[in-house]
């Protein structure tokens, strides 16, 4: 069973959505398909919101147990923002001279594990899915490159290295290559450990 599908099961109840001052509102019903499996999720404003105030309920309603998810989550901040100088560094030797750069072509989006550490880490919750539909540039890419900081991106965004990066890595010894992908992999970790620490504790009863 994927995470996804263990939260979709925990979340078939009537959720309060909350206003702006955190106060839930009226009982609504969030449709469950905002926690499918099948990838890439949310992808219109009514399903993006839905799955946000979902996450908000369930953090408020267990917030005494989501210590150890909130540890990982911060973790995994304090790790991504340690590589992205090295990222950024690498981008600009790779992705520049790429004819079909991911942030162009890529069908991007974030998960269930970027939707809860954004959550876990109180960061600006992004207005939607960076892709609504196939064949749409992202929309985080600016005339200078992302929007979003490094810390706030889908892992996607940060953990695919390309063939092009990867040799790059390989032949240049500027960049800690090795380091790197130790670094990519310990998030990949914590992002697991982050997202059953709050199963666990959503599952719990009392
Ligand atoms: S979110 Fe940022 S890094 Fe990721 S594809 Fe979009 S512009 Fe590129």
């Amino acid at each position: 069973m994927t995470g996804a599908t263990a939260v979709a099961d925990l979340i078939s109840v009537p959720v309060q959505p909350f206003n702006s001052a955190g106060i839930p509102l009226e009982l609504d019903k969030v449709c469950v398909v905002a926690f499918e499996d099948n990838a890439p999720p949310w992808r219109n404003d009514h399903l993006w919101r839905a799955a946000g105030s979902t996450l908000r309920y369930l953090i408020h309603l267990h917030q005494d147990r989501l210590n150890p998810s909130r540890e990982a989550a911060g973790c995994i901040k304090n790790l991504l923002s340690g590589i992205d100088d090295m990222l950024d560094r690498l981008g600009k030797k790779t992705c520049a001279r790429c004819i079909a750069p991911c942030c162009r072509v890529a069908d991007v989006s974030y998960d269930f594990r970027d939707l809860l550490y954004i959550h876990m880490t109180d960061q600006v919750i992004p207005p939607g899915q960076p892709r609504r539909s196939g064949g749409e540039v992202c929309c985080y890419l600016g005339p200078s490159g992302c929007l979003i900081p490094r810390f706030g991106r889908p892992w996607i965004c940060t953990w695919y290295i390309c063939a092009d990066q990867k040799n790059y890595l390989a032949g240049h010894q500027e960049i800690a290559g090795d380091r790197l992908q130790s670094e990519i992999e310990s998030i990949r970790m914590l992002r697991k450990q982050m997202e059953k620490s709050f199963i666990d504790a959503v599952a719990t009863d009392g």
